[in-house]
């Protein structure tokens, strides 16, 4: 049957599959909640918003996202705590940058009242999928594909904007061994690197598979013009601690993620009185700091591990060891900090939950 709430046309499954899922062995990103938000951008304008049983897409073979790749994304959580609120973590934000990345590819924007409004009454519907033991979060991925049906290169005239969510398990972030990269680019100046668009994923798939053939977990990526420059680690954005002080790349080129994990922990160092520079890093800067032994921790920081501590760096074929995990007074400090803050196990003094 369809009702309609907030405007948002509603259809339920009638064959919930909830009760086949084990939620004490939950893969990341295969399983998906009984539900999906769509909403069509046709003749100039957003058509009505649904949320229907989750089922497959059918679309034509001239889809031109499949061939030119107007395709974008995003990646959220939320949790479950004690008392049974749902918790989406700076839902804002992403709807903000998910824009911002429409924008560059020449996408429809989708207002931010509807992602939100979307979001929310979709992860209401879906409550009883968002896992409540420790770690375990539902993941939340809002994408957005052209959908013209047409094999001619422009901009598609109409899209379709989905949400899908998956409940996961605990992430476990093993520390990991990176390799700075001085050959491949992940983002140019003037190119993409800024949009969560689908074609930077598939482009970064080969170098990190020569840097895991190599015993690297993943890149850290620098700048395509000279490759002195630190940008991103992975899919992660990049922070270290030098002599007391937190270092990471500025985003003021188009070449770095604006990461919402980033923008949170600089923000909770700045409130807890650490010293922060948001600048060019050069690589050679990193190696100097190892050398000397004022280098005192790094780490990635992004949606899905939250913190994820490098162990390793390899950089012109020496492979660095960096200081103990256990000794690092910022990144174990701050990880505990926003696990907690994200459960609302701590006061939400950011105003960064949204309470479904
Ligand atoms: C998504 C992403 C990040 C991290 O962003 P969060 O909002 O913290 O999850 C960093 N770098 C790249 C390239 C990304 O795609």
């Amino acid at each position: 049957m369809d009702t309609t709430l907030n405007n948002i046309q509603i259809s339920k499954t009638e064959n919930s599959r909830l009760a086949s899922v084990d939620f004490d062995n939950l893969p990341f990103g295969k399983i998906f909640s009984d539900h999906m938000f769509e909403m069509d951008f046709v003749d100039g304008k957003w058509q009505t918003p649904t949320i229907v049983p989750f089922r497959n897409l059918s679309l034509h073979p001239a889809t031109s996202a499949l061939h030119y790749g107007q395709a974008i994304f995003e990646g959220l959580k939320a949790q479950k705590n004690a008392n049974g609120d749902v918790l989406i973590f700076r839902p804002d934000m992403n709807a903000k940058r998910f824009n911002a990345s429409a924008k560059r590819m020449c996408m429809a924007e989708v207002p931010e009242e509807m992602f939100l409004e979307g979001l929310k009454t979709l992860i209401d519907l879906d409550r009883d999928w968002v896992p409540g033991n420790d770690g375990q979060s539902l993941y939340i991925r809002p994408f957005m594909i052209a959908t013209d049906d047409y094999v001619g290169i422009r901009p598609s005239e109409r899209y379709k904007f989905l949400i899908i969510t998956c409940p996961v398990g605990a992430y476990y972030a093993d520390p990991v061994k990176v390799k700075i990269e001085t050959y491949y680019t992940r983002a140019a100046e003037g190119g993409v690197g800024k949009a969560k668009a689908a074609g930077n994923y598939a482009a970064s798939l080969y170098p990190a598979m020569l840097a895991q053939k190599d015993g690297f977990r993943q890149l850290i990526w620098t700048d395509g013009k000279t490759h002195e420059f630190i940008e991103e680690a992975g899919t992660m954005n990049v922070v270290f601690v030098i002599d007391n002080k937190i270092i990471t790349p500025d985003e003021s080129k188009d070449t770095i993620l604006e990461g919402v994990t980033k923008r949170s922990v600089l923000q909770i160092a700045a409130d807890w009185g650490y010293e922060i520079e948001e600048r060019p890093v050069r690589v050679d800067e990193i190696i100097e700091a190892i050398n000397n032994g004022t280098l005192q921790d790094a780490f990635g920081a992004g949606t899905a591990a939250t913190i994820a501590p490098i162990s390793h760096i390899g950089y012109e074929g020496t492979t660095y060891e960096l200081p103990a995990i256990d000794n690092r007074e910022f990144s174990n400090k701050v990880k505990e900090y926003i696990t907690k803050y994200k459960k609302g196990l701590v006061e939400d003094k950011f105003n960064w939950l949204m309470k479904v």
